[in-house]
């Protein structure tokens, strides 16, 4: 997607040779026209496919991830990064590894939310080494649905989430794909 890799290039910035920030678009601040675009690119690349739900997890997964939602007219949830303790009902949680912060937390969605039969589209705003989107799978399967797609804004080709998820059989889609970011330079794979 050419408006988000010039983006990026514009504005993202490398803090290290592994880590991105993006925050003036995505992360913090956040640019609804570019999320428009995002959400319609995710809506063409997956035209092919029928969800009923989109799962995400909090926060930056969420503009993306409603945006999508509303022009796929499905309802989108979010896990929840700490089981708060007005989720009395049962829930179902997975573990997510975070290289950046080094350190492992957990996801909790209410299984109100996530229903035998549903065909569940991912969306995320990175994919790295993948635990993020396995610990969303882990969670659509404790609930009986099944994951039709990963649709991930920029996924960090150096990194092994997307290769390993692809040979798992899943279908991802990238928006766009970083194959490396040495020497403070931004390159992307395609
Ligand atoms: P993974 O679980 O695939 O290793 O990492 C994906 C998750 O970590 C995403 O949900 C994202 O929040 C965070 N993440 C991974 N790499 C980056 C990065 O380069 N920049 C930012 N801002 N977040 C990242």
């Amino acid at each position: 997607m050419e408006l988000l890799k010039k983006r990026i290039l514009k504005d993202g910035e490398i803090i290290t040779d592994q880590i991105l920030k993006v925050d003036s678009f995505l992360n913090h601040q956040i640019d609804p026209y570019l999320i428009e675009e995002i959400s319609s690119a995710f809506t063409s690349r997956f035209s092919d496919q029928i969800f009923n739900k989109i799962l995400t997890v909090e926060s930056s997964g969420i503009a993306p991830a409603v945006m999508t939602g509303f022009k796929l007219s499905i309802p989108v949830v979010f896990a929840k990064k700490n089981k708060p303790s007005t989720m009395i009902e049962n829930a179902y949680t997975a573990s997510i590894h975070s290289y950046t912060k080094n350190s492992d937390y957990e996801i909790s969605v209410s299984s109100k939310f996530i229903k035998k039969g549903d065909r569940i589209l991912i969306i995320d705003d990175f994919l790295a080494n993948g635990s993020a989107a396995r610990a969303l799978i882990s969670i659509a399967e404790q609930g009986g649905a099944k994951v039709g797609g990963i649709g991930i804004v920029i996924e960090k080709g150096f990194q092994n989430g997307g290769k390993l998820l692809r040979e798992m059989g899943y279908r991802i889609e990238s928006l766009a794909r970083i194959e490396s970011m040495s020497g403070n330079k931004i390159q992307f794979k395609d």
